[in-house]
């Protein structure tokens, strides 16, 4: 039952992470929030929601193994996991430093490791459990200026396939969403005459809403989607790519 099943949202404390944890919060999940370093904002979220919180960096493993650990004994052991946590550090390839690359592979990608295998084994031996990851178009289709960004969110996808296969027979899901551009503090940095020619390109004319991620979050998060498992869910406005 879903009153009974304890989520971790990873980035829970704002952007689509923040409409993911309220949202699984309103169908009765108990729900933790990962963050990662801005204190306010978190404990902004946490008096407007009553979500606990918890700081620790994804890209690091001893800091997930803590914080998981600290999570299952306080909150409960973790029947969804949402990896949504992540980070654009964008720049032509060319002028990219070694450090903007490594930044973004540990947090986007290492990141499924770190906080996934600290918790797997008790999905598996619960027999239930529903892996979420936050992948992006831009891994999809490949984006200029984010080989980093690009490279890490298509690994993110391969990842849930091979993870798929090996927990379908545990009662355990594995699936991917692919956003297309939602409007949150990533996207609104964005220079705003890129912002608008971005626009230009999406079908149905505007930004996405991080409810309409949470939305697609709680469909794959509950007891009767067992079937669906190794599927990548785009959100993207109708943005075609191949
Ligand atoms: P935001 O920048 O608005 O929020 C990011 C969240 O991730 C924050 O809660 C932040 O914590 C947390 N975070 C960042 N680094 C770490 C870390 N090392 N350890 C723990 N937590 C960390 O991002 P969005 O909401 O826009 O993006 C959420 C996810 O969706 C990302 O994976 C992103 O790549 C993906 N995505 C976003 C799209 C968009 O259009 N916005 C499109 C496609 C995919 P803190 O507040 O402490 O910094």
């Amino acid at each position: 039952m879903a009153q009974e099943r304890v989520a971790l949202v990873t980035g829970g404390t704002r952007g689509i992470g923040a409409a993911i944890s309220k949202g699984l919060q309103a169908k009765g999940y108990k729900v933790a929030a990962n963050y990662g370093g801005n204190d306010e904002a978190a404990n902004a979220f946490k008096a407007e929601t009553g979500i606990p919180v918890f700081k620790f960096d994804v890209g690091d493993m001893a800091s997930c193994e803590e914080g998981i650990r600290k999570i299952e004994a306080e909150v409960g052991p973790i029947d969804i996991l949402v990896n949504n946590a992540g980070i654009t550090r964008d720049g032509a390839f060319h002028k990219m430093t070694f450090e903007k690359w490594q930044a973004v592979i540990r947090t986007n990608l290492d990141s499924m490791f770190t906080c996934t295998r600290p918790l797997i084994e008790g999905m598996r031996n619960r027999g239930f459990g529903r892996i979420i990851l936050i992948s992006s178009i831009n891994g999809q289709k490949g984006q200029a200026g984010q080989t980093n960004y690009s490279a890490a969110k298509a690994g993110v996808i391969g990842f849930a396939k091979a993870l798929a296969q090996e927990s379908a027979s545990k009662g355990v899901t594995v699936n991917v969403i692919a956003p297309g551009y939602i409007a949150t503090e990533m996207v609104m940095a964005v220079p705003e005459d890129i912002r608008n020619k971005i626009i230009a390109t999406i079908p149905t004319g505007r930004l996405g809403e991080a409810e309409e991620i949470a939305r697609a979050v709680e469909y794959l998060a509950a007891d009767d989607s067992g079937f669906i498992t190794g599927s990548t869910l785009t959100i993207n406005g109708g943005q075609y790519f191949t």
